[in-house]
Parts: structure tokens; sequence; C-alpha cells
């Protein structure tokens, strides 16, 4: 049997001195102590030891976009042109110029960026399903087998939520790129994730892209495909989307949705940014989780959504770093609480307790993995052990490391009992020059 030893770890929802933690040849937790010396033949974790955090929402191929979408005029002005519209070109230009031998190099580059940061486990929502044109690859979940190896070379597990993605718009056809995205119809993409098998590194979820790209009369289809798997969608990330859901329908998105039977305890609401009071109520009743992305939607300009109003409402909330502006759990967790106080005038609305649950045991939840992100018998064996006597965690008390730390002071991670990062480095070597190896060429002919 395998022991590390934690100088201070998270345990129920607080701060444990010196833990024992045992696992079996599976990599799942059988013991922990606490209070305990070090015996002979234990892994001593310095610092402080939190469980593996989980990245509730992932784009992998959008780390490709990192830095490149932030442009002055072409007429010389030097003013900013960084819409979203130049963002949105940017990634069709990405997503026509990835086959399966690029999307691995820049999948396993990207996960392994996140277990550098601390994660244990992605859930990728997947659309890029077929070849440029939109002809099906052989075998037809060819994409999805990349991230599944990806994910397994990075040595991080993997939610692979596949994505019904059907109009580039309500009531508008898929055109150019987009046709990658498209199944024809509910019922074909719902067979063609009836293929997606489980592997020990992997569960399935699924996914209604948005109600942009998911009509309403297809919408139960999808609801029935997932069953009691995880069931995740984009909702009301910008207005546009509400108005045009409005106009469209009569109803709101989340009302749309709730309607269709997308919402529940295994579905997840991604970004939930533009919501009314009733919305709010609707996705609380519902035990929907709320998966923030604030990196993102900082990046994106898409607002501050109303995370304490959905969790008093009865959301758990998740948080996820979506388009890889920023991979780094920790700014995204406590971005959560920081937006709120820029937007509410008031400090304080989330405790460091309530985002480490968010950053670990309520994301794992979301992705189908309940029994993981916490440390305790049972659990997979998920350790992130941080620094803290860096230049920015030195001084600050392990309750509240979540408020210092970077993901730069990640020392050791564990994933499944398996040292994935140790001394700071990951098992696939140097990182940067993966991500390099996998970006450059992707761009080549447009710089
Ligand atoms: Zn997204």
């Amino acid at each position: 049997m395998t022991s590390y030893w934690c100088e201070q770890a998270w345990l129920n929802d607080a701060v444990a001195d010196r833990v024992r933690v045992s696992l079996d040849n599976e990599g799942t937790i059988q013991h922990v102590e606490a209070g305990v010396e070090p015996a002979r033949g234990d892994e001593a974790l310095a610092g402080m030891v939190l469980p593996g955090f989980a990245n509730a929402h992932s784009h992998a191929f959008h780390r490709a976009l990192r830095g490149r979408t932030h442009a002055s005029d072409s007429a010389g002005t030097g003013r900013a042109e960084s819409t979203f519209w130049l963002w949105r070109e940017r990634m069709y230009e990405l997503a026509a110029r990835l086959d399966p031998d690029a999307y691995l190099r820049l999948a396993t580059a990207t996960y392994a960026e996140m277990a550098r940061a601390g994660y244990s486990c992605v859930g990728e929502f997947h659309y890029l399903h077929h070849d440029a044109d939109g002809t099906p690859y052989d075998p037809p979940n060819a994409m999805a087998d990349v991230l599944r190896e990806a994910a397994r070379r990075a040595g991080i597990r993997l939610t692979l939520i596949d994505a019904c993605y059907l109009t580039g718009g309500i009531g508008e056809p898929l055109t150019g790129v987009q046709r990658r995205f498209g199944d024809g119809d509910a019922d074909g993409w719902a067979a063609r994730v009836d293929d997606l098998a489980l592997d020990p590194n992997t569960r399935i979820g699924l996914a209604a892209h948005s109600v942009r790209a998911v009509p309403a009369d297809q919408l139960a289809t999808v609801a029935h495909a997932a069953r009691d798997r995880p069931l995740h969608m984009h909702l009301s990330e910008q207005p546009a989307e509400n108005t045009a859901c409005l106009s469209h329908y009569g109803r709101s998105p989340t009302t749309l949705l709730a309607e269709h039977g997308l919402l529940g305890p295994s579905s997840t609401a991604v970004h939930a940014t533009h919501l009314r009071p009733d919305d709010v109520r609707v996705l609380g009743e519902s035990g929907t989780t709320a998966c923030f992305c604030p990196t993102t939607e900082r990046d994106l300009g898409d607002g501050i959504g109303p995370a304490s109003a959905l969790a008093e409402a009865g959301s758990p909330l998740a948080l996820g770093s979506d388009q890889h502006a920023v991979i780094d759990p920790f700014e995204d967790a406590r971005a959560v609480e920081m937006n709120e106080r820029l937007a509410s005038g008031q400090r304080g609305r989330f405790s460091p307790a309530q985002l480490v649950t968010a950053a670990t045991a309520a994301g794992h939840a979301s992705l189908g993995w309940p029994e993981a992100g916490r440390i305790r018998v049972g659990a997979p064996c998920d350790l992130v052990g941080i620094s803290t006597h860096t230049v920015r965690t030195a001084g600050a008390t392990a309750e509240q490391v979540m408020f210092a730390a970077t993901a730069a002071d990640i020392h050791t991670v564990v994933v499944n009992g398996r040292p994935v990062v140790a001394q700071g480095c990951h098992v696939l070597g140097d990182v940067g020059r993966l991500l390099t190896e996998a970006i450059e060429p992707l761009w080549g002919e447009l710089r």
C-alpha cells in the first residue's frame, strides 16, 4: 500500500495538520489519518494539500487562441479591435484547420497544462465531430477517441461531453466550418453518441450546445439520450441569446430548457450569466449546477453572472476554464468572489471553503465523478501539493490559500494515486514546448 504524508491537508471542509493518506493499487483512498507523524516509506508532501481540481468546462482547441484575439485596429490608429466577433472569426479559422493528428497534439499539451495546474479531471464539451466539410470520420467518433488518448497521455481523467450542435443560430442552418459540428438532427447525434464507450479513465456526458444550436423540437431527444448521465448546456452567455430566444419562442432560454426536461440534479448550465430572477429560481429549484468560467467570461466581455443568488436558490457552483485564456483553478475560483465584490460593493459572498468545494467536489459531481474531489476513504487519490513559502503564498494562512496561490505554486499533482507532476514538472516534460509545437503550426500560414 502506498501512503502520502501531508504537512497540511484539506479534510472535511477544513485544514488538518500532519495527514497520512493511504491508497490501494487501484489508486483509491483506503485510510485517512490526521495528527500523525510520517512513517518510513511515506511520500512526504510539503505545504498545503488540496483535493484534485475539476475543470468542468473545456474546449481544448480554444487553447490555441490565447494571446491571438486582442488586436489593434487595421487602420493603424493603435486603438483596440478586440471584439467578440474577432474572437469568433479566429476560432472558426482554427476549427477549420484541425485534423485528428493536430488535435491530438493540441489536446495532449492543453490537458498537460491543466494537470500542471492541479486539475485531476476535465469535462471536454466536444463538438468538433466531423471532417472540415462535415463528412463523418471513419470511425465516426475519431475525434472523441483523440480526446481520450490526449487525457490518458496527460494523466488526467476525462468526462467526454458530446454536444448536439444542429443550427448556426435559431432558425439558421450550419454554414462553413460549422458543418463539422452537426449530425443532421438529434436522432442522428444520439445514434453516434450511442457508440461512445466508457473506459477506466473516461466517463461519458452529453450536451445540448445551447438554445441557439439545438431547435426546441430536438431538445427532448437530447434529454432522453442523457437519462442519468451528466447533461451540460451553454446558457445565456450573451444578452443576444436571450433576445433571440424570447423573440422566437416567447420564453427565456432557461424556461425553454426546463419545459423540455433538460434541467435537474444531473444537469449543468454553463455561464448562466444573463438571468432573470425567475430563471435563477427555476435553475436552483431543479438542482441544476451552475458552471461559471470567470476568466473566459471576462476575456469575452460576457458580464458577471449571479453566482451567489444561484447558490442561495439551490444550484451547486462548479468552475471551468472554457476557452483557456487562463488555466489556473485558483484564479477562476477567487474571480467568482472578486467579481461579486465589484458588482455588489460587498465582500464575503463566498467563503474560502465554498470556493474549494466549487473547484473540487462540486466540479467532479457535475462531471459524473461524485466519489472524487474530496480526500476521504473511497475517493480516487487526487492530491494537489501547494508550496506555502513562495513569493505569492508566503504569510497566507492555509485556510485562505485559494486567495493567494496560483498554479505556479503547485509542486505535486497526484491523479488516481499516480504522480503526474513532481517538483513542478509534468511527466511529459516541458509543457511549454509541447504547447508551442502544437500551436505554432496551426497558425503558420495565417501570420
Ligand atoms: Zn463553452
